[in-house]
């Protein structure tokens, strides 16, 4: 698997796995601005049997897959299985729902639906969301806790995508709650971040679609207090 990092938050007794890679290309990606510095050749990534060894002492009571997205890979597959037989803990993922592992032991699945629009998805991640669409309404009927946010990048990911991805998601279930976030700006790349009106606005514009739409600020994350449990080296 493509793990490289392994956190540990005492606060709350859970643990993060970060993947590396991932199977979108978009265009504003973080990650750019993350993986000229990577040296990839000697980037020590963990296999699931690594993972839990290292996962053990913790115990955690929450395990959260976050950031980037796996290629489908039997190790994957079973991963919140064997999280939860471990630990019975509660699992969750963190993903664009491009590639999804088995369903067993998964708690949550928060899916991040870049856009509606098929061309401008295709145009921004170099993939349709065909699949990614398919397997909300998958994991929704098939009893998976689930909830869904979007970038709101000002030209690009607008507020008439953002009022249709809104729609989508209250054909579903009006229930699921939506976050909006704000584009965070990557040097370098020509997207500029939002300001308050505007992503309040965008907000607005899901109209009652949906009962539980939150929008937030582009700020830096506060990781105060988490740990590492595993780390590599990311710098050249
Ligand atoms: S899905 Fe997320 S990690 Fe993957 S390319 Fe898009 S923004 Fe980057």
């Amino acid at each position: 698997m493509n793990i490289h990092r392994v956190t540990y938050n005492p606060q709350t007794h859970s643990c993060s796995l970060y993947f590396i890679g991932c199977n979108f290309r978009c265009t504003g990606c973080y990650w750019k601005k993350i993986y000229p510095n990577v040296n990839l050749k000697e980037l020590k990534l963990l296999n699931l049997k690594e993972v839990m060894e290292i996962l053990r002492p913790a115990a955690p009571e929450k395990v959260t897959i976050i950031s980037g997205d796996p290629i489908e890979n039997y190790e994957f597959s079973v991963l919140p299985k064997t999280l939860y037989d471990e630990f019975q803990c509660e699992v969750r993922f963190m993903t664009n729902g491009h590639v999804l592992p088995g369903l067993e032991g998964l708690s949550h699945v928060s899916l991040s639906i870049k856009a509606f629009n098929d061309d401008l998805h295709k145009q921004y991640t170099g993939r349709s969301n065909a699949t990614l669409l398919k397997n909300f309404r998958y994991l929704y009927e098939n009893g998976i806790g689930l909830s869904s946010s979007s970038v709101f990048i000002p030209d690009v990911i607008d507020k008439q995508e953002i009022r249709k991805i809104g729609q989508f998601i209250g054909s579903v279930d009006r229930d699921i709650p939506y976050r909006i976030i704000g584009y965070m700006p990557v040097d370098g790349l020509p997207y500029r971040k939002p300001d308050y009106e505007e992503i309040k606005d965008a907000a607005g514009s899901i109209n009652g679609n949906l009962k539980n739409v939150v929008f937030s600020d582009p700020k830096e994350q506060d990781y105060t207090g988490i740990t590492d449990l595993f780390t590599n080296n990311l710098k050249r």
